[in-house]
């Protein structure tokens, strides 16, 4: 079966159709840049864009940068503020004319991780970080998602996690990877503290260069890159929207 997953990230939307069983793209992914501002109205233009390339009729996933609560945007770090208390799943739906499931962009990618990556192994608690222009994070407790964590923005030396530790940070600052981290070892240190996980999997882009500043890293909890990297969120948004549609017709 397949349903078409979508990625919105800030600086380009992705899309594909997903095989679900697999966990695999059924045909090469399409990107358009994320359009600015990133109003509901721009955003929508962008998303049905991907759906026409593919012609898609039928079952949409999205992962999508904030707080989402029954498809409902809660908060805006890195989008346009105008999204806030918008139905971003009745949005997509009306200008794709297709039913649309929304979930966490770092949901979508962990959740994606945790049922098809390698890294994974059962462990009781999982932290699932991906860092890019925010932070994003999902939680599993014995493989089950606890969605909204948003751990990116827990505050560090006085401010947003994301906005000291970031992969924007480490571009802005022009910090070496090795520098950076360091400032992320002081982010996971928290983490290990507050919330004791037996596995920390690393995604996002930066995870593809883990080798040049895991030894920057103190603390005792595993810590490893992710194995699906890019594709994790298209992935993750299909089959979760797809479960999601299953539990409804129960
Ligand atoms: C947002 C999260 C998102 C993360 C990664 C953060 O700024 O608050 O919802 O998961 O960025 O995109």
């Amino acid at each position: 079966m397949e349903i078409l997953g979508i990625d919105i990230g800030g600086s380009g939307i992705k899309g594909a159709p997903v095989d679900i069983t697999e966990g695999v793209f059924t045909r090469e992914r399409y990107r358009v840049v994320t359009p600015q501002p990133s109003t509901p109205e721009n955003m929508a233009k962008a998303v049905s864009e991907i759906v026409e390339f593919f012609s898609w009729k039928g079952l949409i996933g999205i992962g999508f940068p904030s707080l989402i609560s029954n498809g409902v945007v809660l908060s805006a770090a890195n989008i346009d503020r105008s999204w806030i208390g918008q139905p971003a799943a009745e949005i997509f739906q009306e200008v794709t004319r297709c039913p649309v499931e929304v979930l966490n962009d770092a949901d979508a990618a962990g959740y994606a991780e945790m049922r098809f990556g390698n890294v994974y192994n059962n462990e009781e608690l999982v932290l699932f970080l991906t860092v890019g222009t925010g932070i994003g994070s999902a939680l599993f407790y014995n493989g089950m998602l606890i969605p909204n964590t948003e751990l990116g923005h827990l505050e560090l030396k006085g401010k947003d996690a994301e906005l000291y530790c970031s992969d924007a940070v480490r571009k802005r600052k022009n910090l070496s990877r090795m520098e950076w981290g360091g400032r992320f070892n002081v982010y996971l240190l928290h983490l290990e503290r507050l919330f004791s996980p037996q596995l920390i999997i690393l995604g996002g882009g930066s995870s593809k260069k883990f080798d040049k500043f895991k030894d920057a890293f103190t603390l005792k909890t595993p810590i490893k890159p992710a194995s699906l990297q890019n594709n994790a969120g298209i992935i993750g948004a299909a089959v979760f929207a797809y479960e999601k549609q299953k539990n409804f017709s129960l």
